[in-house]
């Protein structure tokens, strides 16, 4: 009986692979049909003959025209990844400034191409790397093309470079352009193309020595643009209404809505949710489907998948939609005009996430994705006076509001030393580049000279924030590299840990109380991760103690990557079994450059760049009013809060930092009464 059990299964298997792959083929030739009609298609001829006749080429066209699934492809048909003269075959890369979209266009190719993905066609984003020797078409974020440099600083293995959404003017991809330009002039077989959204190319093809620019003419159908008569007070809530108004009242077609994060889309989701199961069978169908940087892949791929007939799909979104990814059959957009911008300020040396106004170009770049397949709408939740008189027209270039620190170091382990005459697009404020160098020197990064030390060629070989990966680097002299090496894996999630659904909200508060180390939020995360490793990573564990069994897989893998690397630069794994003083005190030895001191107001000031700071009320520290601390970052929202902290003493800043503490800047003033401080208000 067993025998023909087997066989059974056997045979119904066989049969299930035989229209697996017939429905393979089919959807194959259904979608080479499909590359046949986009825009990019007509030019195919004329783009393989401009690469072949010109080393940089910029190319422009509209989103949804094909540039980056398209243009790779034609370059690979074009037989440009043959063997060189050295006999070995050549990679065509692609760079992309967001990882949702490398991940994703790499995967629609793959399909395009009948391939699986990680073979003939992969990508490669930070801590994850799905290439393999036989990859030919390589998608990877802006950020893992730099790191590709200190392997391979002439990129030798590729015969083309497509820098890919140019106008997004990321930090990596503006230093990408100084370095491929540079490399281009010695490697003439290499091919460099930039490709960008915006007609405004001429600035491109400046920079790259007037390089041809290829225009590509979209299809593009008129969109009607509607402003609200006064400002939304809750953009949110006017939203939320504009969706279900569209739904109602507006022939079929699905709607685009642009948010400026996690939080914002997942509050949007669930007020469309319960709105609609209100109307219950009243309505057709409405699908909401969320998309942000850290949402799990295959909850990515549902927003491109057809809608179900009589149905509507509302797709949201943060800028990622705005041209990075082309999402069929939009017909109406959702504007409330703003995005999550970084700022950077270098006399403080705060970095913050704030809310901002985009730029009237980001604007019509939205409006724009109204009108691909016929003519749309597009909702402005702000005036036509705002529009025209508080929008900027461009947005500032990232390298002009960021930290530079980690660029910097990178491009001094390149063998760039002259910073100041680097080839930039748009230079960085000379305050910011300044500090970025202080602040490697005060690592230890680099010497009196400027020039990179020991210390700071094995920082530069993990691809974190310096000042994480000099906690890493001597974590081992603390003995607690174990440690440190899960807690940096922790603080590189990106998404939260903890669950707290409404309804259970008490139960799941009292379970994040009970992870809480004293000593602070590092240790919390430790603990976290110390009991889920020690269930053998248990997705019931998870359950039972409201965490985000994803976001500790993600841990997992990112703790593995950087094991790796610790290998790598030969940093021994030693544990001290989370004795907190030597884990704090190696953090402290990464981050000393965060500290902040209690302030009789209660409040927190930093200490070399005064400023003041709070402790975040997600922080096991929140209500405890430690005297010193440590914090991984500095976030706006509605202060400046510290997040991710912990407890030092202040005779360790003058113990592990004395180039940069004085026993001045620490004095504790003991002596002086502090306030008193109230019961611990846990958790809150
Ligand atoms: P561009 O780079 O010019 O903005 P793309 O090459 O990204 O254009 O997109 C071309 C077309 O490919 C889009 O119109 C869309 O229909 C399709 N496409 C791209 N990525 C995906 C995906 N992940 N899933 C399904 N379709 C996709
Ligand atoms: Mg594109």
């Amino acid at each position: 009986e067993e025998m023909l059990a087997g066989q059974l299964i056997g045979g119904a298997e066989a049969r299930e692979i035989n229209t697996a792959a017939k429905a393979k083929e089919r959807e194959q030739m259904a979608l080479a049909e499909v590359r046949k009609t986009l825009p990019v298609y007509a030019y195919r001829e004329e783009i393989i003959a401009a690469v072949r006749e010109h080393q940089v080429l910029i190319i422009v066209g509209e989103t949804g025209s094909g540039k980056t699934t398209q243009i790779p492809q034609y370059l690979y048909e074009a037989g440009l990844c043959a063997p060189g003269e050295d006999g070995k075959p050549r990679k065509v890369g692609c760079t992309q400034p967001r990882r949702v979209a490398a991940m994703s266009v790499a995967k629609r190719v793959a399909d395009e191409m009948g391939v699986k993905l990680g073979n003939e066609v992969g990508y490669s984003i930070r801590f994850e790397d799905c290439t393999s020797d036989r990859t030919a078409l390589k998608y990877m974020t802006d950020g893992m093309l730099l790191r590709e440099f200190l392997g391979e600083p002439d990129l030798a293995s590729y015969a083309a470079m497509m820098l890919d959404e140019a106008h997004e003017r990321t930090l990596h991809t503006d230093i990408l352009f100084g370095l491929l330009k540079d490399i281009a002039r010695f490697r003439p077989d290499l091919k460099l193309l930039v490709s960008s959204a915006t007609l405004d190319a001429a600035k491109f093809s400046e920079y790259f020595d007037d390089a041809p620019v290829f225009n590509i003419p979209g299809r593009r159908y008129p969109v009607d643009i509607l402003y609200t008569k006064a400002p939304e007070a809750d953009y949110l809530e006017a939203c939320v209404i504009t969706v279900l108004q569209i739904h109602i009242t507006q022939p079929h077609g699905d709607i685009l809505v642009f948010f400026t994060g996690q939080e914002e889309i997942e509050a949007a989701q669930e007020a469309l949710q319960t709105r609609t199961r209100g109307f219950g069978t009243k309505i057709p169908e409405l699908l909401v489907l969320p998309i942000y940087a850290n949402l799990p892949s295959d909850m990515q791929a549902k927003i491109f998948e057809p809608t179900p007939p009589g149905a509507r799909k509302v797709v949201l979104a943060t800028n990622i939609a705005e041209t990075s990814i082309t999402i069929d059959n939009i017909v109406y957009v959702i504007d409330p005009g703003f995005a999550k911008q970084n700022s950077y300020n270098p006399r403080t040396g705060m970095e913050s996430l704030i809310v901002t106004p985009v730029a009237k170009a980001s604007a019509n770049q939205r409006a724009g994705r109204a009108g691909r397949v016929a003519p749309g709408k597009c909702f402005r939740l702000y005036t036509k006076w705002a529009y025209l008189n508080e929008l900027e027209d461009n947005t500032i270039p990232e390298i002009q509001r960021t930290n530079l620190g980690a660029v910097v170091l990178m491009l001094k382990s390149l063998g760039i030393n002259d910073l100041i005459h680097f080839d930039f697009m748009d230079p960085p404020p000379a305050e910011t580049l300044i500090r970025a160098l202080e602040q490697l020197y005060a690592l230890g990064a680099l010497n009196d000279k400027g020039e990179l030390t020991k210390l700071g060629r094995r920082t530069a070989e993990f691809p974190m924030d310096p000042m994480l990966s000099k906690m890493l680097i001597v974590s081992t002299s603390y003995g607690c590299s174990v440690e440190a090496l899960s807690i940096a894996a922790m603080l590189q999630i990106g998404s939260s840990i903890f669950y707290c659904p409404k309804e259970r909200k008490l139960h799941a508060d009292n379970a994040r109380v009970n992870f809480h180390r004293p000593g602070g939020d590092h240790l919390t995360l430790l603990n976290v991760w110390n009991q889920w490793a020690e269930t053998q990573y248990s997705t019931q564990w998870c359950f039972e103690n409201f965490i985000q069994v994803r976001s500790l897989r993600k841990a997992r893998d990112i703790r593995e990557q950087i094991e790796g690397l610790m290998e790598r630069v030969e940093l021994e794994l030693i544990s001290n079994a989370g004795e907190a003083d030597a884990i704090c005190k190696a953090i402290t030895a990464g981050f000393f450059y965060h500290t902040a001191k209690l302030q009789k107001t209660l409040d927190y000031r930093t200490i070399k760049h005064p400023q003041t700071v709070h402790i975040h009320p997600s922080s096991s520290l929140h209500g405890q009013q430690p005297r010193w601390v440590v914090y991984h970052e500095l976030v706006f929202t509605t202060k400046e809060f510290m997040r991710q902290i912990v407890e030092i003493k202040s005779e360790w800043l003058v113990e592990i930092a004395p180039h940069y503490y004085k026993t001045n800047d620490v004095a504790d003033d003991s002596g002086k009464k502090m306030p008193k401080v109230m019961g611990r208000v846990a958790g809150s």
